[in-house]
């Protein structure tokens, strides 16, 4: 009986053993793998707008007609979108890298909340693509020191994560205030193993469908960087298939 036990119990420590290298090789690999997927990804999302502005530029010197200007204009557009488009993007990729957030100086002043906030949600429920209930409780006297343009962003990125990873009508919540705002959605949430992870650089999370979304894992990185170079901390509260809540607390000091 005795061999059995012993047996047993070095087959248990065994099995184990492989459990937990499989496990921490998963892990390897998969930091690996985001790697792998963000150069996909962005490989992808530089070459197609690409490849259409040439197309259409092509296509109008082959078949050049100055008489119709209708035409003329529309490739013209196109051209035009996926250089604008392009050009946002070699932005976003040199914002993120580190050198650059070590060297830049964000451009403090005192803005209103509100009417920031009413702004970027504008420009997201054009974005959406879905129904999307956004709704906004903050004061209108509330006054923040920061950077409005990178604010904007900060807001931006939070808004179109709540709308991409919820469902087909998006319900989201801004709570704000001189201390603090916070963006509710009632989307997919965020797995628990994942939560301590998602503001790290190219971090996306890997379960089920979310992966279909579009993405580069940098959103909630940008979002850190600036609320840090701030002195603002952000705090993430999430219950899978209930929702997200995203908290940015503002420092004492940059408060009214
Ligand atoms: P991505 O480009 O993948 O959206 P982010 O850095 O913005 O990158 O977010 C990191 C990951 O955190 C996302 O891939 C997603 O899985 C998760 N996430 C972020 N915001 C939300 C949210 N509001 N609801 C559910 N998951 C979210």
């Amino acid at each position: 009986a005795g061999i059995i036990i012993t047996s047993a119990v070095i087959l248990l420590l065994m099995s184990f053993l492989i459990w937990y290298l499989l496990h921490w090789v998963g892990k390897f690999r998969s930091i690996e793998q985001m790697k792998d997927d963000f150069t996909h990804n962005m490989t992808h999302e530089l070459k197609t707008p690409v490849a259409v502005a040439y197309s259409a530029a092509d296509s109008m010197l082959r078949y050049y007609d100055q008489s119709d200007e209708q035409r003329n204009k529309r490739l013209l557009t196109i051209i035009m979108q996926r250089l604008n488009f392009l050009s946002g993007m070699i932005e976003n990729i040199l914002s993120m890298s580190m050198e650059r957030f070590k060297s830049m100086q964000l451009n403090i002043e005192k803005v209103r909340l509100r009417p920031l906030v009413e702004e970027v949600v504008g420009m997201i429920e054009m974005k959406a693509g879905k129904p999307a209930k956004i709704e906004i409780y903050i004061p209108e006297n509330v006054e923040i020191s920061t950077d409005s343009l990178h604010f904007g962003n900060v807001i931006s990125n939070l808004l179109d994560n709540a709308v991409k990873y919820s469902g087909d009508a998006v319900e989201i919540k801004i709570y704000g205030d001189n201390n603090e705002i916070s963006i509710s959605d009632n989307g997919i949430g965020i797995p628990k193993g994942s939560l301590p992870y998602i503001f790290d650089k190219f971090y996306r999370v890997t379960d089920g469908d979310r992966y279909e979304v579009g993405g580069y894992g940098l959103g909630l990185y940008y979002v850190k960087q600036i609320s840090e170079m701030q002195g603002w901390s952000i705090s993430v509260i999430s219950e899978e298939n209930k929702g997200t809540t995203f908290t940015i607390k503002f420092n004492r000091d940059e408060k009214r």
